[in-house]
């Protein structure tokens, strides 16, 4: 058996799963194990609290609990750089592209999951944090030439009001 490519570290939201070596495109880096139990069965797990069901079909579910299951690691991204695909009745974990040494490895947990953080304040992928904090940057920005503007505009108000002023004054001077 070929020695792991990953370990598992800190992310920024747990645990997550990161490379040690350099993983090739299209290369395999983990098997999502655990039980094949019904897909009913694990609806009735998660409303108990459980995580981590990779579901095979409608009827088919993997209970990926188990903590040798290292996949169960692999944190979401909407910019992921790995995939689930099915092989031999079961779920692999592939490359989408080459990973370096360092890099958190991720995949997509698909739609519904995007669906359940948007009643729960926004995916905390690497990607969308990145992009929340530019939209921070950006509105920073915003703020601060609008308030910029505001006070060339008060500014010049008041230029004008002194040489109205003064145009009056000369006016009755004469
Ligand atoms: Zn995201």
């Amino acid at each position: 058996m070929p020695s792991r490519a990953f370990r598992i570290g800190r992310s920024a939201t747990g645990l997550g799963l990161f490379a040690i070596k350099p993983i090739k495109r299209a290369a395999y880096i983990a098997t999502y194990r655990g039980r094949v139990i019904t897909t009913e069965e694990a609806d009735r797990r998660e409303a108990r609290g459980a995580r981590y069901m990779f579901e095979l079909n409608s009827r088919w579910t993997i209970d990926g609990s188990p903590r040798w299951n290292v996949a169960r690691y692999i944190n979401h991204s909407c910019r992921p750089n790995a995939k689930p695909v099915g092989r031999n009745g079961g779920i692999v974990i592939v490359a989408l592209r080459r990973i370096e040494p360092g890099e958190e490895i991720t995949y997509s947990y698909g739609p519904e999951y995007l669906e359940y953080f948007l009643d729960n304040g926004g995916c905390r992928c690497a990607s969308c944090r990145r992009k929340a904090a530019l939209r921070r940057r950006k509105r920073r920005l915003e703020r601060k030439l609008a308030q910029q503007r505001a006070s060339a505009k008060r500014r010049r108000g008041r230029a004008q009001t002194a040489r109205s002023q003064s145009s009056r004054l000369r006016r009755n001077s004469r």
